[in-house]
């Protein structure tokens, strides 16, 4: 059996092909019906029209005048196309034209006596016995005592009509090829883009993520293709960067702590060390595990939040206590730096959410906002609440955040220059915004260097 070529260009191609054959054979059938009616209606008419003459014929110069005008038509005419013949009311012939091409013409004698009982014409399509062409007749009425039977061979329309039909077949083998053609390329030229985006995609597999497919002028379905595909290889590029740096930064942050657990433990195997030294290495060591337990668990929180996995169960949680709760928590931390915290909290503010992710959200943007604040600063909490939201503002006089830093503190292990010498591993933000946006919410900043920041969480209240 023959395997066609399961392509698209090929598929294309094929119903391309085969549609513009549909619509010639429509369009042929369609004028040839119309052809061949107009051309038998002619026919009809003429018939019809001639019974017309002779009729008035009759009335100005009789029988001879009739006979007479039969004999030059059949003259002008061609006497195995035309044929003539006059009746009176008994069916019997007075007169008829050279019949010897019409011997076989069927009885009528029936159709006869009908016109002259009804006077209405009537028109027929005969096949007489061994003819290879049809003849239209028409029996009626010249005078109210004769009738004048007439006919005329229908060769010059099946003439026409098989001429058409050799016309069409041709026509159909020279269209055939090159509507396929034409299938082809165009076929071809439509799916040039989806080739492209699958070579590309074929290159990325080998590894070569740097590869774009290029936007040309093809038709908008192929290039929303491209531009689609494009932008899923850029954030794709993004992401691994993204994942990059914070596989640097990760193994960065774990190289102090295990260095210092490392020479912690050096010491303590080379030197004889009392009972104290031995429990204070100890303890350091616990320190610094803790320290990076904490990391990597801040590092999973960060992910499971930006994933979107966290279990927000439909707890109704009052931010008004949260709040209070964490400024209360805060106002040893602050008065330690002399820094004055203010807390203006609306009451009864309540969102559906997760008691501790929000707990520990506030908690981050205390932490940063005393962190980050100069002895003798001021830190803000204002909470307020509408029929649709929930708002918490943070605002502190502290250092500030340069303004090419601000889209970045909410990356992962991002930390601006200046607060590298304050502890912290950069996830805190990363973590709070994650938690807003858990809760269909976000985190907006604004700050101004050395004059301090302001984080304003919008949480929606459906
Ligand atoms: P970190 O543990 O370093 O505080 P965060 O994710 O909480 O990590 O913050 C990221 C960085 O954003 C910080 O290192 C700091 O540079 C900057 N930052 C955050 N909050 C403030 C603030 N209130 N004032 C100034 N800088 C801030």
């Amino acid at each position: 059996m023959i395997r066609l070529p399961n392509t698209l260009t090929f598929r294309l191609s094929f119903w391309y092909t085969l549609v513009v054959i549909i619509l010639i054979m429509i369009g042929f059938n369609a004028s040839y019906f119309l052809l061949k009616k107009t051309l038998n209606q002619n026919i009809e008419d003429d018939l019809i029209e001639d019974i017309g003459e002779f009729q008035i014929l009759y009335q100005k110069e009789g029988l001879n005048g009739v006979k007479r005008e039969i004999e030059r038509d059949v003259k002008l005419g061609e006497e195995q196309n035309l044929f003539f013949q006059l009746f009176d009311k008994n069916g019997v012939q007075i007169y008829s034209s050279d019949l010897s091409h019409w011997k076989f013409l069927p009885n009528n004698q029936h159709i006869i006596k009908q016109v002259f009982s009804t006077k209405k014409p009537v028109l027929q399509t005969i096949r007489m016995q061994g003819a290879e062409y049809k003849v239209k007749t028409i029996h009626d009425l010249i005078t109210p005592d004769i009738l004048l039977y007439t006919g005329e061979s229908i060769e010059e329309i099946q003439d026409i009509m098989s001429l058409l039909s050799t016309v069409f077949i041709t026509m159909l083998l020279i269209v055939t090829p090159i509507a396929s053609v034409v299938g082809w390329l165009m076929a071809g030229h439509a799916v040039k883009g989806i080739k492209e985006v699958s070579r590309i995609a074929s290159e990325i597999e080998k590894g070569k993520l740097d590869q774009r497919v290029s936007v040309s002028a093809q038709g908008d379905e192929i290039t929303q293709l491209v531009n689609t595909f494009n932008a899923m290889l850029d954030r794709i590029w993004i992401l691994i960067s993204e994942m990059k740096e914070m596989t640097d930064n990760i193994a960065h942050d774990l190289r102090s702590p295990l260095a210092r657990i490392r020479v912690t433990s050096e010491l303590v195997l080379s030197d004889d060390n009392t009972p104290q030294e031995f429990k204070t290495s100890a303890s350091d060591t616990i320190e610094e595990c803790d320290r990076l337990l904490q990391m990597i668990n801040s590092i999973l929180d960060v992910a499971e939040a930006e994933a979107g996995t966290f279990q927000i169960p439909k707890q109704k949680v009052n931010v008004s206590q949260l709040a209070q709760d964490a400024c209360e928590l805060f106002e040893a931390t602050a008065e330690q730096k002399h820094i004055t915290l203010v807390c203006r909290l609306e009451s009864d503010c309540h969102v559906n959410g997760n008691i501790q992710n929000l707990q520990r959200m506030l908690a981050n943007l205390l932490d940063n906002a005393i962190k980050y604040t100069l002895n003798n600063g001021q830190v803000d909490v204002v909470l307020a609440c509408s029929r649709q939201n929930i708002e918490i503002t943070v605002v502190d006089t502290g250092i500030g955040i340069p303004e090419s830093d601000q889209a970045r503190v909410f990356d992962r292990f991002f930390r601006c220059d200046q607060s590298r010498t304050h502890r912290g591993c950069g996830l805190g933000l990363s973590f709070a915004r994650a938690v807003a946006r858990s809760h269909g919410g976000d985190i907006n900043l604004t700050s101004s260097i050395e004059r301090g920041s302001c984080f304003t969480v919008t949480l929606p209240i459906q």
